[in-house]
């Protein structure tokens, strides 16, 4: 069985506690208004479309299959930009080994890893083989999730995972599916069995200048305080990267959030 990778990061300290090895798949089943990566949302299907617009002659098709040139890229991000299908012709396909070879190339450096993406949860099989496997290696990893997974694969998959890390877009359902495309009552679902489970390392919001927080911040300040006080809620701000006419929320607003989160019950709250 092999995942389909974006990328890889050997050392990152903003993905989980310590030092960590990131992982990002590739595949996402959102489709949220300010994706910063929206070359992760979709796997290539090949088209060959960006082969063209490669001035460095990275790209390539063999046997029907788009072929990348890692030695020739620089980087450019040409194909990501003429790309039709929110895809991105730099993926690796990896084998479970593939990766705990990599994780061991860096294990004495690192706290654990933390498996991101995309949406991680969308290559469940392979997710779950490669969260077992750290497991008979004594790897510390977490996920990093919108948590919009079936309950019964969140039930089986929280047996193999250290803690994970999900995303709240928005409380309000109607909101939700404004923002992603889909509803969210499968998102409270599994987060309040792994708040019960203590399998939740931190919550993260996005703070949208779209919309109003307070009721996200309420319920979800609520949930981390009736279930588990340690776990973190780390308010994000969103920032445009020149991708809309968007402009990120104040300051203001940030701590009027903090202070509204400390207020329903929350004691660990992050600005980032
Ligand atoms: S990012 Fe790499 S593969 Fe893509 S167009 Fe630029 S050089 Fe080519
Ligand atoms: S990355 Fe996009 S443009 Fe390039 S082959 Fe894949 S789907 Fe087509």
């Amino acid at each position: 069985m092999f995942g389909v990778i974006n990328k890889s990061l050997n050392h990152s300290s903003v993905d989980g506690p310590g030092n960590r090895l990131v992982i990002f798949f590739q595949g996402c089943n959102f489709s949220c208004s300010y994706c910063h990566n929206p070359e992760t949302i979709k796997v290539c299907n090949n088209c060959g479309i960006c082969i063209a617009h490669c001035s460095s002659n990275a790209l390539s098709m063999k046997d029907k299959k788009i072929v990348w040139n890692q030695n020739l890229c620089v980087d450019c991000g040409k194909c990501i930009l003429v790309c039709p299908n929110s895809s991105s012709p730099k993926t690796q396909l990896l084998s479970v080994s593939d990766i705990i070879q990599q994780i061991e190339k860096v294990q004495h450096f690192i706290s654990g890893i933390t498996i991101s993406g995309g949406e991680c949860t969308q290559q469940y099989y392979f997710l779950k083989e490669l969260l077992i496997a750290c497991k008979q290696q004594n790897i510390s990893a977490f996920i990093d999730t919108n948590a919009h997974l079936e309950f019964e694969k969140m039930k089986e998959l929280s047996q193999y995972f250290d803690k994970a890390m999900p995303d709240v877009k928005i409380y309000s359902n109607h909101q939700h599916r404004q923002l992603t495309g889909k509803a969210n009552e499968l998102v409270f679902q599994n987060i309040e069995f792994l708040l019960q489970a203590h399998k939740v390392h931190e919550i993260r919001s996005v703070i949208y200048p779209e919309f109003d927080y307070t009721e996200t911040i309420e319920k979800v300040s609520q949930l981390i305080a009736s279930y588990d006080h340690r776990v973190i809620y780390k308010l994000i701000k969103f920032r445009p990267h020149g991708l809309n006419n968007k402009k990120s929320p104040s300051d203001e607003i940030m701590l009027f959030l903090k202070t509204r989160a400390e207020h329903f019950g929350c004691s660990n709250i992050i600005i980032s």
